[in-house]
C-alpha cells in the first residue's frame, strides 16, 4: 500500500546509534512478530539480538513530551526499505495514533487496527493544523514511528 501524501519517519542511524551507546536491556527474539525494531521497521527474526530502551520523540518543551520504550536491533540495521509502504510491524498491531500541531500540541488521537493506519493518517492530515503524527503500540505503549507529510 502506498500513498503520496505521507511518509513514515523511522529512527535515523545516528539517533539509533546514540541510543544504543547509552545501553539498555538486551533481548534475544524467541518468537516472530514480537520484537519490533524502530530503525529498520522490521520485527526481529527468532535469534536476533535487540536492545530495549527509552526514546523521547519530542523536540520541544511540549507538555506531551515523554519517553516511551522501544526495541532496536542491537547493532545498526539500516534504514527501512521504503518510507511510504505500511510496514508489517504496524499493520499487524493495534495502534494509538496521535496528531500534533507545529508546536507539538496534541490535536487529535485514535486507537485503531494497524491495517487502517493509512486511512487514519489521511484523515488526520486532512486537518491542515496537523504537522506530524506519533504512532504507538496501543497495548504496551511502545513508541512505533513518526509520520510526516510527504515532502
Ligand atoms: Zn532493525
Amino acid at each position: 500500500m502506498t500513498s503520496p501524501t505521507f511518509e513514515f519517519t523511522a529512527l535515523s542511524s545516528a539517533s539509533a546509534a546514540a541510543l544504543r551507546s547509552k545501553g539498555g536491556e538486551i533481548y534475544i527474539a524467541d518468537e516472530p512478530q514480537c520484537y519490533p525494531c524502530r530503525q529498520c521497521l522490521q520485527d526481529a527474526n527468532v535469534g536476533e539480538e535487540l536492545i530495549l530502551l527509552s526514546y523521547n520523540p519530542f523536540g520541544s518543551k511540549s507538555p506531551y513530551r515523554s519517553a516511551s520504550p522501544i526495541f532496536l536491533h542491537r547493532h545498526d540495521c539500516g534504514d527501512p526499505t521504503s518510507d511510504d509502504h505500511l510496514p508489517d510491524q504496524l499493520a499487524i498491531r493495534q495502534l494509538s495514533v496521535r496528531s500534533f500541531d507545529a508546536d507539538e500540541m496534541m490535536i487529535d488521537a485514535a486507537v485503531i487496527d494497524g491495517a487502517d493506519l493509512p486511512t487514519t493518517i489521511d484523515a488526520m492530515f486532512a486537518d491542515e493544523l496537523s504537522h506530524m503524527l506519533h504512532v504507538h503500540n496501543a497495548q504496551r505503549g511502545c513508541y512505533a514511528v513518526r509520520v510526516d507529510r510527504a515532502r
